[in-house]
Protein backbone atom coordinates (compact mmCIF):
# COMPACT_ATOMS: atom_id res chain seq x y z
CA UNK A 1 0.00 0.00 0.00
CA UNK A 2 0.94 3.48 -1.04
CA UNK A 3 0.39 6.83 1.62
CA UNK A 4 0.51 10.01 0.20
CA UNK A 5 1.27 12.51 2.93
CA UNK A 6 1.92 16.58 2.90
CA UNK A 7 1.87 19.34 4.47
CA UNK A 8 1.15 22.35 3.76
CA UNK A 9 0.74 26.27 5.83
CA UNK A 10 -2.67 26.97 3.68
CA UNK A 11 -3.41 30.47 5.27
CA UNK A 12 -6.92 30.25 5.70
CA UNK A 13 -6.28 34.26 6.66
CA UNK A 14 -6.25 34.59 2.52
CA UNK A 15 -9.71 34.40 2.91
CA UNK A 16 -10.10 37.88 4.45
CA UNK A 17 -7.15 39.08 1.82
CA UNK A 18 -8.41 37.86 -1.44
CA UNK A 19 -11.30 35.77 -0.82
CA UNK A 20 -9.39 31.94 -1.22
CA UNK A 21 -11.47 30.00 1.07
CA UNK A 22 -10.24 26.65 2.10
CA UNK A 23 -12.53 24.81 0.01
CA UNK A 24 -10.70 26.43 -3.33
CA UNK A 25 -7.48 24.87 -1.22
CA UNK A 26 -9.14 21.21 -1.01
CA UNK A 27 -10.60 21.35 -4.70
CA UNK A 28 -6.86 22.54 -5.54
CA UNK A 29 -5.39 19.77 -3.61
CA UNK A 30 -7.34 16.88 -4.44
CA UNK A 31 -6.83 18.05 -8.00
CA UNK A 32 -3.01 18.05 -7.85
CA UNK A 33 -1.46 16.13 -4.46
CA UNK A 34 -3.88 13.23 -4.39
CA UNK A 35 -3.14 13.16 -0.49
CA UNK A 36 -4.18 10.14 1.86
CA UNK A 37 -2.89 12.21 4.91
CA UNK A 38 -2.43 16.15 5.32
CA UNK A 39 -0.86 18.24 8.29
CA UNK A 40 -2.43 21.69 7.34
CA UNK A 41 -1.20 24.94 9.55
CA UNK A 42 -3.39 27.91 9.59
CA UNK A 43 -6.34 26.41 8.85
CA UNK A 44 -10.29 26.75 9.62
CA UNK A 45 -10.13 24.71 12.81
CA UNK A 46 -14.09 25.26 13.95
CA UNK A 47 -14.05 22.84 12.46
CA UNK A 48 -12.63 23.01 9.21
CA UNK A 49 -15.76 21.91 6.82
CA UNK A 50 -14.65 22.32 3.73
CA UNK A 51 -12.75 18.63 4.63
CA UNK A 52 -15.18 17.29 6.47
CA UNK A 53 -17.76 17.94 3.86
CA UNK A 54 -15.12 16.66 1.19
CA UNK A 55 -14.98 13.38 3.24
CA UNK A 56 -12.10 14.23 5.31
CA UNK A 57 -11.56 12.69 8.84
CA UNK A 58 -10.00 15.54 10.72
CA UNK A 59 -8.21 15.94 14.22
CA UNK A 60 -7.38 19.23 15.25
CA UNK A 61 -7.86 21.20 18.50
CA UNK A 62 -11.62 23.12 18.15
CA UNK A 63 -10.60 26.62 17.86
CA UNK A 64 -6.87 26.54 17.11
CA UNK A 65 -5.00 28.56 19.07
CA UNK A 66 -6.61 30.09 21.93
CA UNK A 67 -7.03 34.25 21.23
CA UNK A 68 -6.91 33.67 17.12
CA UNK A 69 -10.27 33.87 15.27
CA UNK A 70 -10.47 30.16 14.99
CA UNK A 71 -7.32 29.17 13.12
CA UNK A 72 -4.79 25.87 13.93
CA UNK A 73 -3.78 23.01 12.87
CA UNK A 74 -5.67 20.19 11.25
CA UNK A 75 -4.43 16.32 10.90
CA UNK A 76 -6.84 15.14 7.99
CA UNK A 77 -6.89 11.93 6.04
CA UNK A 78 -9.29 10.23 3.42
CA UNK A 79 -7.13 7.49 2.20
CA UNK A 80 -6.08 6.05 5.58
CA UNK A 81 -7.74 6.24 9.43
CA UNK A 82 -6.68 8.52 11.87
CA UNK A 83 -7.32 8.71 15.71
CA UNK A 84 -6.76 12.01 17.69
CA UNK A 85 -5.32 11.59 20.89
CA UNK A 86 -4.38 14.38 23.41
CA UNK A 87 -3.65 12.20 26.85
CA UNK A 88 -1.03 9.35 26.71
CA UNK A 89 0.66 7.12 29.48
CA UNK A 90 -0.31 5.18 31.84
CA UNK A 91 -3.94 5.91 32.82
CA UNK A 92 -3.65 8.68 29.98
CA UNK A 93 -2.20 10.83 32.78
CA UNK A 94 0.07 13.30 30.34
CA UNK A 95 -2.02 15.73 29.08
CA UNK A 96 -0.49 17.21 25.85
CA UNK A 97 -0.05 20.31 23.81
CA UNK A 98 -0.75 22.22 27.32
CA UNK A 99 2.71 23.92 27.14
CA UNK A 100 1.38 26.66 24.11
CA UNK A 101 -2.08 25.56 23.13
CA UNK A 102 -2.48 24.51 19.98
CA UNK A 103 0.87 23.92 18.68
CA UNK A 104 0.88 20.09 18.83
CA UNK A 105 -2.22 17.94 17.51
CA UNK A 106 -1.77 14.20 17.55
CA UNK A 107 -3.02 10.98 15.92
CA UNK A 108 -2.28 7.67 15.76
CA UNK A 109 -2.59 6.57 12.10
CA UNK A 110 -4.30 3.42 10.84
CA UNK A 111 -4.26 1.24 7.20
CA UNK A 112 -6.78 -0.38 6.64
CA UNK A 113 -6.77 -2.60 10.14
CA UNK A 114 -2.72 -2.14 10.76
CA UNK A 115 -1.48 0.63 13.12
CA UNK A 116 0.93 1.97 10.73
CA UNK A 117 2.30 5.26 12.63
CA UNK A 118 1.98 8.43 15.07
CA UNK A 119 1.83 11.67 13.47
CA UNK A 120 2.47 15.03 15.16
CA UNK A 121 1.23 18.21 13.37
CA UNK A 122 3.49 20.86 14.88
CA UNK A 123 3.25 24.95 14.15
CA UNK A 124 6.20 26.13 15.90
CA UNK A 125 5.30 30.12 15.88
CA UNK A 126 7.28 32.89 16.58
CA UNK A 127 4.56 34.03 19.38
CA UNK A 128 3.40 37.58 19.98
CA UNK A 129 1.86 39.16 23.03
CA UNK A 130 -0.71 41.21 22.80
CA UNK A 131 1.10 44.50 21.25
CA UNK A 132 1.91 42.28 18.27
CA UNK A 133 5.60 41.60 19.53
CA UNK A 134 7.60 38.49 19.42
CA UNK A 135 7.99 37.28 22.53
CA UNK A 136 9.06 33.58 21.98
CA UNK A 137 10.85 31.69 19.00
CA UNK A 138 10.63 28.33 17.89
CA UNK A 139 13.56 26.74 19.27
CA UNK A 140 12.71 28.12 22.74
CA UNK A 141 9.05 26.60 22.49
CA UNK A 142 10.59 23.20 21.40
CA UNK A 143 12.66 22.77 23.99
CA UNK A 144 10.08 23.61 26.64
CA UNK A 145 7.41 20.71 24.33
CA UNK A 146 10.52 17.81 24.76
CA UNK A 147 8.07 15.99 27.76
CA UNK A 148 5.56 15.78 24.85
CA UNK A 149 7.62 14.06 22.33
CA UNK A 150 9.04 12.27 24.84
CA UNK A 151 5.80 10.83 26.46
CA UNK A 152 4.57 10.03 22.63
CA UNK A 153 7.54 8.33 22.10
CA UNK A 154 7.59 6.04 25.43
CA UNK A 155 3.49 5.55 24.99
CA UNK A 156 3.58 4.57 21.49
CA UNK A 157 7.27 3.06 20.51
CA UNK A 158 6.06 3.59 16.88
CA UNK A 159 7.17 5.10 14.37
CA UNK A 160 6.55 8.69 13.80
CA UNK A 161 5.46 11.55 11.45
CA UNK A 162 5.86 14.82 12.46
CA UNK A 163 4.91 17.56 10.23
CA UNK A 164 4.06 21.05 9.78
CA UNK A 165 5.19 24.79 9.56
CA UNK A 166 8.37 24.38 12.14
CA UNK A 167 10.42 27.25 10.54
CA UNK A 168 13.80 25.29 11.83
CA UNK A 169 15.69 22.39 10.00
CA UNK A 170 15.88 18.82 11.87
CA UNK A 171 19.63 19.68 12.38
CA UNK A 172 19.21 23.15 13.90
CA UNK A 173 16.96 21.66 16.76
CA UNK A 174 17.97 21.04 20.06
CA UNK A 175 20.08 17.90 20.55
CA UNK A 176 18.00 16.59 22.91
CA UNK A 177 14.91 16.63 19.97
CA UNK A 178 17.54 15.37 17.39
CA UNK A 179 18.15 12.25 19.76
CA UNK A 180 14.90 11.92 21.23
CA UNK A 181 14.56 8.63 19.22
CA UNK A 182 16.91 6.02 18.05
CA UNK A 183 17.69 3.38 15.73
CA UNK A 184 14.67 2.54 13.43
CA UNK A 185 12.67 5.55 14.97
CA UNK A 186 14.79 8.13 14.51
CA UNK A 187 13.56 11.12 12.93
CA UNK A 188 15.33 12.20 9.78
CA UNK A 189 14.16 15.23 6.89
CA UNK A 190 13.62 13.49 3.58
CA UNK A 191 13.78 16.93 1.88
CA UNK A 192 17.30 17.68 3.51
CA UNK A 193 19.18 17.15 0.70
CA UNK A 194 16.80 18.85 -1.82
CA UNK A 195 15.89 21.68 0.91
CA UNK A 196 12.65 23.01 -1.34
CA UNK A 197 11.42 26.72 -0.39
CA UNK A 198 8.17 26.61 0.73
CA UNK A 199 7.20 30.30 2.01
CA UNK A 200 6.91 33.51 -0.17
CA UNK A 201 6.17 36.73 0.94
CA UNK A 202 2.84 37.80 -0.88
CA UNK A 203 4.79 40.82 -2.19
CA UNK A 204 6.97 38.25 -4.05
CA UNK A 205 9.81 38.94 -1.94
CA UNK A 206 12.48 35.88 -0.70
CA UNK A 207 11.53 32.70 -0.55
CA UNK A 208 12.09 30.64 2.70
CA UNK A 209 11.84 27.15 3.80
CA UNK A 210 9.39 26.92 6.53
CA UNK A 211 7.52 23.68 6.38
CA UNK A 212 9.27 20.38 7.31
CA UNK A 213 8.50 16.73 7.24
CA UNK A 214 10.42 14.15 9.67
CA UNK A 215 10.04 10.35 9.39
CA UNK A 216 10.92 8.09 11.57
CA UNK A 217 14.19 6.15 9.89
CA UNK A 218 11.61 3.28 9.59
CA UNK A 219 8.78 5.26 7.13
CA UNK A 220 11.93 7.49 5.55
CA UNK A 221 13.80 4.38 4.07
CA UNK A 222 9.86 3.42 1.95
CA UNK A 223 9.85 7.19 0.42
CA UNK A 224 9.39 6.49 -3.19
CA UNK A 225 7.93 10.00 -4.13
CA UNK A 226 9.77 13.47 -2.98
CA UNK A 227 8.05 16.54 -4.44
CA UNK A 228 7.76 19.85 -2.74
CA UNK A 229 8.12 23.60 -2.16
CA UNK A 230 7.18 26.15 -5.06
CA UNK A 231 9.44 25.05 -7.88
CA UNK A 232 7.45 21.98 -7.72
CA UNK A 233 4.02 23.41 -6.93
CA UNK A 234 4.25 26.93 -8.24
CA UNK A 235 0.51 26.93 -8.70
CA UNK A 236 -0.02 26.72 -4.93
CA UNK A 237 1.10 30.58 -4.39
CA UNK A 238 -2.14 31.26 -5.77
CA UNK A 239 -3.77 29.86 -2.63
CA UNK A 240 -1.78 30.53 -0.16
CA UNK A 241 2.08 32.14 0.47
CA UNK A 242 3.25 28.95 1.24
CA UNK A 243 3.65 25.47 -0.92
CA UNK A 244 3.54 22.02 0.01
CA UNK A 245 5.88 19.17 0.77
CA UNK A 246 4.60 15.79 -0.60
CA UNK A 247 6.17 12.05 0.47
CA UNK A 248 4.97 9.04 -1.02
CA UNK A 249 5.51 6.08 1.55
CA UNK A 250 5.26 2.54 -0.07
CA UNK A 251 4.88 0.09 3.01
CA UNK A 252 5.35 -2.82 1.03
CA UNK A 253 9.18 -1.35 -0.01
CA UNK A 254 12.34 -3.38 0.46
CA UNK A 255 14.58 -0.57 0.39
CA UNK A 256 17.08 1.61 2.58
CA UNK A 257 17.88 3.97 3.62
CA UNK A 258 21.93 5.67 3.68
CA UNK A 259 23.46 7.23 6.03
CA UNK A 260 23.73 10.29 3.85
CA UNK A 261 20.09 10.51 3.68
CA UNK A 262 20.38 8.88 0.28
CA UNK A 263 17.14 6.04 -0.26
CA UNK A 264 18.32 3.36 -1.82
CA UNK A 265 15.34 1.56 -3.81
CA UNK A 266 15.98 -1.99 -4.61
CA UNK A 267 14.20 -2.32 -8.17
CA UNK A 268 11.93 -5.01 -8.79
CA UNK A 269 13.41 -8.66 -9.19
CA UNK A 270 16.42 -7.76 -7.74
CA UNK A 271 17.23 -10.04 -4.79
CA UNK A 272 20.48 -8.29 -3.86
CA UNK A 273 20.74 -7.67 0.38
CA UNK A 274 23.31 -4.90 -0.29
CA UNK A 275 24.19 -2.05 -2.72
CA UNK A 276 26.40 0.83 -3.31
CA UNK A 277 25.24 4.01 -2.05
CA UNK A 278 25.54 6.20 -6.02
CA UNK A 279 25.63 9.36 -3.66
CA UNK A 280 27.75 8.78 -1.18
CA UNK A 281 29.65 5.31 -2.07
CA UNK A 282 29.28 3.53 1.09
CA UNK A 283 27.92 -0.19 0.78
CA UNK A 284 24.35 -0.23 2.39
CA UNK A 285 21.96 -3.29 3.74
CA UNK A 286 18.29 -3.33 2.17
CA UNK A 287 15.78 -3.83 5.08
ZN1 LIG B 1 25.15 7.35 0.83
Amino acid sequence: MKIRLVTQNIDWRAERLNGVTNADWERWAERELGADLMVLTEAQVRPPRAFTEAGWTVACRPGGFPGTSGWGTAIVARGVTIRQFTRVGQNEQYELDTHFPGTLVAADVWCRDTYFATIIGLHLRYRKNKAKKIISDPLMDIHSMLPDFKAILADRQAPLIIAGDLNVPLGDLPYEFQTLATGELALLDPFAQLNPMTFQQRDGGARSKLDYIYLSRSLARKVIVRRGGINDFPQALALSDHAPLLVEIDTDLTSSICDCGAVLQRPAGNYATKTRCPNCGQVAQYV
